[in-house]
């Protein structure tokens, strides 16, 4: 399972980290522009404030002369005392005055209050070059008062003329003007008397006219980006304004550090936000991951159980298939054949043979020999015959505890396992079997009726004797042995009776053998044969007189026979098996000599000889 890519989170994270510093920095700016703004009305109201002050201490000035002209207008020409105690008093009220004049209707200066500082004004008289000359005559014209310009006082610096006209009625009642009633205004101790009610720290200030300074109070740090304006109306006089630049100080006072404090906060606040959902995103995505990984666990678990519960099954079906091979009656074991540890072994392969478990195991390991003789040989054995595909089964002896020997059919298996070699043994003690198959065996080579071997046995004796004794240069003697008058016996005493006889004449004949490979068979119906080995003339004729010696001492009664009593007739004869290929000859030999015997009257032994062969007169050997 492919873990969900972590990038477009991380992205969006910073974008809004991004978006949110933004919004911190213009949270700042709109705060700063507010203090700004703030600042800016300060400083408009402050300058709209000084503004309306000078405009109101002018009125106030204006009216006074007003007053003074209205006394003048309406009672007539003041009186210079009384004229004098009126200005006196308007220039106590205040001291931004220069001075207070009347001009006369020809222009010229005639009362002049004070006169100290003003002395060279006393002979001044208004032309018409004077730049004030045209307000003047307005002011004249239209009877309004009229407030000058600025302009250079002939007391020295600058000022301004408040024009007040003056007029005098005629006879006529007709208004006749009468010259002006002036305020002079210097404009220095106006404007510091304006200014005294402000804090020089906090702004720079300047008067203007036409926008050229007329008047200019620094303050130290002003910030000329700054400035406020505000226009002066002074009665028709709209050319002048008032600027104030604020201060540094100013803008220190007002300023509140709560853009900076905003600013930071907000900024940190986004951090923290934006660090928070980091580690949400974070814890998340290892919560996935945690999940993924568990959900494989249980996978795995399962899987494992899964195996388990199979190794669990498969291991008690071994156990029972180990279980029932204990109840085998056949042996089992498995070992390693390098180092001959046993991988397994059932009860039956020790307890069978008289052993412990471990002993056994043991005499494995370290004498495999003793356990069962010719070990290696046999393991060689199992493997060339696993190699060419041949029988895996021997027979072998194994070894019992008490020494004895223990006949083993043994069925091999070799295994390759993980590099090593492994043979599983399938062990049966096969002792009865054998011993059938001996009894089988036997029952085979035996007469039913006489218990001697029977022809066949006698075919494969005599071919196996003879080759033996043509190996060691020994003579074969053959006799070949029939009762006479046997017809004539069953005929007379019945088949019973005759059967009788051959088991008795068998016992004889067993009785004559003396020595071991000496074997009587029944040949045929009532014939036999014995073949006596490494025996010669000599102890053939000794055998064949014993015959017929014991036959006799039976003394069975034979109503057939002229002897009344049972005989037979025995034919012998002697080979040399080594200058003989077969034993064919011996046979026919002494067939003939029992056929001689016969003829010779029965009841007698006759030996083959070459000369006797030939002219069929067999040399007599009579019974008893
Ligand atoms: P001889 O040999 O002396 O010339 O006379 P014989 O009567 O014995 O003649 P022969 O050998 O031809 O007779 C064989 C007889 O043996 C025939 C048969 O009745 C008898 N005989 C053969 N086998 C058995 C047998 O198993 N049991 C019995 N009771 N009789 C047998
Ligand atoms: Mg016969
Ligand atoms: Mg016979």
């Amino acid at each position: 399972m492919r873990a969900r890519s972590v990038w477009p989170a991380r992205l969006a994270l910073a974008l809004l980290l991004l978006v949110l510093c933004s919004a911190s920095l213009m949270l700042a700016r709109l705060l700063e522009n507010d203090q700004h703004k703030r600042l800016e009305e300060h400083v408009g109201y402050q300058a709209r404030t000084l503004a309306r002050q000078l405009e109101n201490n002018l009125s106030i000035e204006v009216e006074s002369l007003e007053r003074i002209a209205r006394l003048w207008n309406n009672l007539g020409r003041l009186q210079q005392a009384a004229w004098e105690h009126e200005a006196n008093m308007a220039l106590q009220g205040f001291p931004a005055y220069q001075s207070i004049q009347w001009v006369g209707a020809d222009l010229r200066m005639r009362w002049l209050l004070p006169l100290a500082g003003n002395e060279a004004a006393q002979n001044f008289r208004l032309s018409a070059e004077h730049p004030n000359y045209p307000l003047a005559m307005q002011a004249r014209n239209t009877g309004e008062q009229r407030f000058s310009n600025s302009f250079q006082l002939v007391q020295g610096g600058r000022g301004f003329v408040l024009y007040t006209p003056l007029f005098l009625k005629d006879a006529q009642g007709q208004r006749q003007f009468d010259g002006f009633l002036q305020g002079v205004f210097r404009v220095e101790p106006l404007m510091t008397q304006l200014l005294d009610s402000l804090d020089s720290d906090e702004f720079s200030v300047q008067l203007l006219e036409n926008d050229h300074p007329l008047y200019s109070r620094q303050a130290p740090g002003s910030l000329p980006q700054m400035p406020q304006r505000v226009a002066l109306q002074l009665l028709n006089n709209r050319t002048f304004s008032l600027q104030l630049i604020p201060t540094q100080a100013l803008l220190q006072r007002l300023n509140s550090p709560l853009p900076q404090v905003v600013l930071g906060a907000s900024l940190a606040i986004s951090l923290l936000l934006v660090a928070a959902l980091a580690l949400a995103l974070e814890n998340a995505r290892r919560a996935e991951a945690l999940q993924v990984s568990n959900r494989l666990l249980k996978i795995e678990a399962t899987r494992r159980e899964a195996v388990e519960r199979r190794l669990r099954d498969s291991r008690e079906r071994l156990q029972l298939v180990l279980d029932l091979t204990d109840s085998c009656q056949d042996s089992l074991f498995i070992f390693d054949t390098a180092s001959r540890e046993l991988l397994h072994m059932n009860q039956a392969t020790y307890a069978s043979l008289g052993y412990r478990a471990e002993h056994f195991a043991q005499l494995l390991r370290n004498d495999p020999e003793q356990l069962l003789p010719g070990f290696h040989a046999w393991l060689q054995q199992a493997r060339s015959a696993q190699q060419d595909n041949q029988p895996r089964i021997f027979q072998r002896e194994m070894r019992r505890r008490d020494g004895s020997s223990q006949a083993a059919e043994i069925n091999t298996q070799l295994v390759q396992l993980h590099e090593r070699e492994y043979l599983i043994a399938v062990s049966r003690d096969n002792r009865e079997r054998l011993a059938l198959e001996a009894r089988l065996q036997r029952l085979s080579q035996l007469d039913g009726l006489t218990g001697l071997y029977n022809r066949r046995f006698f075919d494969q004796q005599l071919q196996a004797e003879w080759r033996r004794l043509r190996r060691i240069g020994a003579p074969m003697t053959l006799l070949m042995i029939d009762i006479d008058h046997f017809k004539a016996y069953n005929d007379a005493l019945g088949h019973l009776a005759g059967d009788d006889v051959l088991r008795k004449v068998a016992t004889v004949l067993q009785e004559c053998l003396q020595r071991e490979g000496d074997v009587a068979c029944r040949y045929g119906g009532e014939e036999f044969s014995i073949i006596l080995t490494s025996t010669g003339l000599d102890g053939g004729e000794h055998v064949a007189a014993r015959v017929h010696e014991l036959i006799a001492n039976l003394a069975i009664p034979h109503p057939g026979s002229p002897q009344q009593y049972l005989t037979l007739s025995i034919g012998l004869a002697v080979a040399q098996p080594a200058n003989e290929e077969h034993p064919g000859s011996l046979i026919a030999r002494s067939d003939q000599a029992l056929y001689q015997a016969k003829h010779g009257g029965r009841n007698q032994t006759r030996i083959w000889s070459a000369a006797q062969a030939s002219g069929y007169s067999p040399s007599e050997s009579p019974g008893a």
